[in-house]
């Protein structure tokens, strides 16, 4: 079973694609939190960030870095929130990666990611290198 972003870029349903190219394709949201509020995908379906090969990574950037004016100058917007919810447990819902591309305006009331948890965590120095030293291990 497809997920409707991948019956979106096949054009079985219908949708308000402002950008296509062979591997990546960006489109209205359904329900948007903005005039202008897009999302961005890669045409494959990969369901997280860390599923994309980095050769389409680099393919979806080049489209996000592409919409971000496009979307802003079509709105008059003042800035733009750029969003990836990466996994279930950060509000994804459809299991197909894609960026939001959400217009903002002075004055318009929203966050920035600081509000996404609402509250700062207190981590010491000891917890901060640990945690340090994992994801450069990682990296
Ligand atoms: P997320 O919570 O990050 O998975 O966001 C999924 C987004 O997809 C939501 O903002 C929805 O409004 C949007 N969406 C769902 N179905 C459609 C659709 N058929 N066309 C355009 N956007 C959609």
């Amino acid at each position: 079973m497809s997920t409707i972003f991948s019956q979106i870029v096949e054009g079985e349903i219908p949708a308000r694609i402002v950008y296509e190219d062979e591997a990546t394709a960006a489109f209205l949201d359904a329900n948007p939190l903005a005039p202008g509020h897009t999302l961005v995908v890669p045409k494959e379906e990969y369901e997280r960030l860390n599923d994309v090969p980095d050769d389409v990574a680099q393919d979806l950037y080049a489209t996000i870095h592409r919409l971000v004016p496009a979307v802003e100058d079509a709105v008059d917007a003042d800035a733009t929130s750029v969003a990836f919810n990466n996994g279930e447990a950060a509000g994804q819902e459809v299991p197909h990666v894609h960026c939001h591309i959400v217009p903002r305006f002075e004055g318009d009331g929203g966050g920035n990611t600081h509000t996404m948890i609402g509250k700062q965590i207190d981590l010491d120095d000891d917890e901060l290198d640990e945690i340090a030293g994992e994801i450069e291990s990682n990296a």
